[in-house]
């Protein structure tokens, strides 16, 4: 038996803590050029992370929210529209879609708990407009099937990627395939920074026209005249800065949590009771980059209780509520039963670049201890 350890299930003060030397000294350097808004650290980050997804245009925005919100603005999603995604997914996924005046339309999740392509062809109507996948927990969605639906049935494809980046599929970094895609760098995202923040993403000339108007007021980035309606959706030159130096050590990251996917794979993979999310390896078409670890368990409440009493903190994803469950919203007759049934089941384990060999070691045995294996 091992000592007892309180195991969070993400260090927040740890995003600051582990860099503090050169994280200081960028914020201080910034305030120092009083450089808050649109500036050289913003214009860099977007060039670095654009040149890392293998993309042609980054923008920085407040937050992931607005990016999905912003760029279905730039694509012309609205009234009458319908627009397919999962229900597994934020609520900030759906609402991005009812705040351009479109209906959201949730479908249902396959095995690897992503959307699912034969759930997305059931539900398409003469009023679908575009397929909005989201890569969930560092994983991105079988892009053929969906790119095969929507070129069927002449849709576009959109993609939440706030939860995948630096995650593949088939080579390609998730956020490139549709349209646009989208970033997040909330403090627990793969890439957090030290508030809100996030980006948009395409290799579109149009949608990356519209999306430097849209986020800043409708202003030329180059007369600065208001050519057009827009908004102030601006990621902070702050946080660009903190995002430079975050970005450095971001493939290291990535691997260190394929890392602790692979230690869970080892430790957890002969119990029946759990059915593991898809193991680094496992598949070539696949790279995943583990936002998350979310397993499905049986007694999956007990399991939840035991680990805390035993000072591992666990979540259940969305605080346990899919999108089609919040009643308050009014979506009626949403049949999703894989959803349904993985919701009594889903359990998030910490994943995270701050978790030591031997805390890893120590949850595995303890949900070993609790299924007497
Ligand atoms: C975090 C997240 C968002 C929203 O990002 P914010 O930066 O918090 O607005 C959207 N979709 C998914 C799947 C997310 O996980």
């Amino acid at each position: 038996m091992s000592m007892r350890r309180e195991i969070p299930f993400f260090n927040y003060s740890a995003l600051f803590a582990e860099n503090e030397g050169e994280l200081s000294e960028i914020m201080l350097d910034v305030c120092r050029r009083g450089a808050y808004i649109l500036q050289e650290d913003l214009a860099d980050f977007e060039t670095r992370l654009a040149e890392y997804m293998g993309v042609k245009h980054v923008f920085g925005v407040a937050n992931g929210t607005d990016a999905i919100w912003l760029g279905l603005n730039a694509v012309g999603v609205g009234a009458g529209d319908e627009v397919i995604l999962p229900s597994h997914t934020y609520i900030a996924t759906a609402a991005a879609v009812h705040y351009v005046g479109a209906t959201p339309v949730l479908a249902d999740i396959g095995p690897d708990h992503m959307l699912d392509p034969a759930s997305v062809e059931s539900l398409i109507t003469s009023r679908t407009k575009a397929l909005l996948p989201v890569q969930l927990n560092g994983r991105t969605c079988d892009m053929d099937a969906l790119q095969a639906i929507a070129d069927k049935h002449g849709l576009i494809i959109v993609e939440d990627s706030a939860q995948g980046l630096g995650s593949r599929y088939k080579g390609r970094m998730a956020g490139t395939f549709g349209k646009f895609g989208t970033s997040s760098f909330y403090p627990a995202k793969l890439l957090g920074c030290f508030g809100d923040g996030g980006a948009v993403v395409t290799n579109d000339e149009f949608v990356a026209e519209r999306i430097a108007l849209l986020r800043d007021h409708g202003r030329d980035p180059k007369t600065g005249k208001v050519v057009a309606w827009g908004f102030n959706s601006r990621l902070d030159n702050l946080q660009a800065a903190v995002l430079n130096v975050k970005l450095k050590t971001f493939d290291k990251d990535v691997a260190r949590r394929r890392e602790i996917a692979a230690r869970y794979q080892e430790m957890l993979g002969d119990l029946p009771d759990l059915v593991l999310p898809p193991a680094p390896d496992a598949d070539p078409n696949y790279y995943d980059s583990y936002q998350n670890y979310e397993l499905e368990a049986d007694r999956r409440d007990s399991l939840q209780a035991f680990l805390q009493e035993n000072g591992v903190r666990t979540i259940i994803q969305w605080a346990g509520t899919p999108v089609h469950q919040f009643d308050e919203l009014g979506f009626k007759e949403v049949c999703v039963p894989a959803t349904d049934r993985f919701f009594t089941r889903c359990l998030m384990l910490p994943m995270n670049t701050t978790l030591a060999d031997g805390d890893v070691v120590y949850i595995g045995e303890r949900i070993r201890e609790f299924y007497k294996k």
